[in-house]
């Protein structure tokens, strides 16, 4: 099929435009290159472009003719969100707005859509399900569940048009072969930051938090792995192709790791006992969130292959100590 992919260079839209090529689908990454780099694009053709560019998108649509749209271009920094929720509002949910409007234009009816966990806030008992309580509590949460509820009231009114929003819990590791992973200039990732500290790019570690009510005091998240998120939008998109309804899926394997836990793997995979200061919690942190998973294993038939902490560090630290060498490659490119 072809496959338009919004975001297709960033972190996790270049692993879906690995897998989409793996799979057989001709791709269009269409990215801004605000966060993403033109080399991680490894299948298909890139074109660079804002997505609230309606001119750009819409040549775009004309010429490639898509039959089906991954949605990934966003920003993701929770704290920013906080701060400046303006940007939030129009890269997320006003972009998604104008995308959905080009695909009805175009009569493209099959949209996978990158959503967050952050859509239910702070759920009771830290254990999200797809039908637990939506009550996000910053506006990157808010805008990716405006976006939500934009394609689901589309769908409600436009026959032709199907959709499958996905929605991550951590996600973390990278390209097992190291030709792509994390390159955001700043990261605030936990294992980002933790195999950057091994390297020695910060000098220390902050632990954001000691006193949650979990049993080592830090707050525990549900890690998963990159290659594995990829493959739930290819099963999405074949479950959509297939004639499957519109619907909603957790990303996430069911089980969490505390910051300590992660620290004490991160420690171990690359060897390095790097500094860790326990700092005060960081705004709006939920002490757990992890993913009811029982919905995407059950309809899209996924089953995690990389479900193991040190296995994803240690895609993450490969990946870091090549990072420097791609960086300087593609300089001047
Ligand atoms: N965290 C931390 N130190 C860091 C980065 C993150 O202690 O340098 C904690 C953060 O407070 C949260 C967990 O690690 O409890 C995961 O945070 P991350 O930013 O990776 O993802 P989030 O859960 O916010 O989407």
């Amino acid at each position: 099929m072809r496959v338009l992919v919004t975001g297709g260079a960033g972190y996790i839209g270049s692993h879906v435009v690995k897998e989409l090529g793996r799979a057989g689908h001709d791709v269009l990454a269409y990215d801004d290159l605000s966060t993403g780099n033109p080399w991680a694009v490894l299948s298909g053709r890139l074109v660079v472009g804002d997505l609230a560019d309606q001119g750009l998108l819409e040549k775009t649509f004309a010429e490639f003719a898509p039959q089906a749209v991954m949605h990934f271009a966003a920003s993701i920094v929770v704290h920013e969100s906080v701060s400046d929720p303006v940007k939030y509002y129009l890269n997320n949910t006003a972009n998604t707005f104008g995308l959905l409007k080009m695909m009805r234009e175009k009569n493209v009816g099959l949209l996978v859509f990158s959503s967050t966990a952050g859509v239910y806030g702070v759920p009771s008992g830290g254990i999200a399900n797809e039908d637990s309580q939506l009550c996000p509590v910053n506006p990157y949460g808010t805008s990716k569940l405006m976006s939500e509820w934009a394609m689901r009231d589309l769908s409600l009114a436009v026959p032709g048009f199907r959709y499958v929003a996905l929605r991550y819990f951590n996600v973390a590791g990278a390209d097992p072969s190291s030709r792509i992973g994390e390159a955001q200039k700043e990261a605030t990732h936990l294992v980002t930051r933790a195999v950057k500290a091994a390297k020695g790019e910060f000098d220390r570690l902050d632990i954001f938090g000691t006193d949650y009510p979990t049993p080592d005091g830090t707050c525990v998240r549900d890690y998963i792995h990159v290659d594995d998120l990829a493959n739930a939008h290819i099963l999405a998109l074949d479950y959509l192709v297939s004639g499957g309804r519109s619907d909603v899926f957790n990303c996430g394997y069911g089980h969490g790791f505390s910051v300590r836990e992660v620290v004490a793997a991160s420690r171990r995979v690359t060897g390095v006992e790097f500094k860790v200061v326990e700092a005060r919690r960081r705004f709006g942190d939920p002490p757990v969130l992890v993913a009811g998973n029982r919905k995407i294993r059950d309809i899209l038939k996924w089953t995690p292959e990389f479900d193991d902490i040190d296995y994803i560090i240690k895609t993450a630290w490969d990946w870091e100590l090549k990072l420097d060498l791609i960086r300087s490659r593609h300089a001047g490119n």
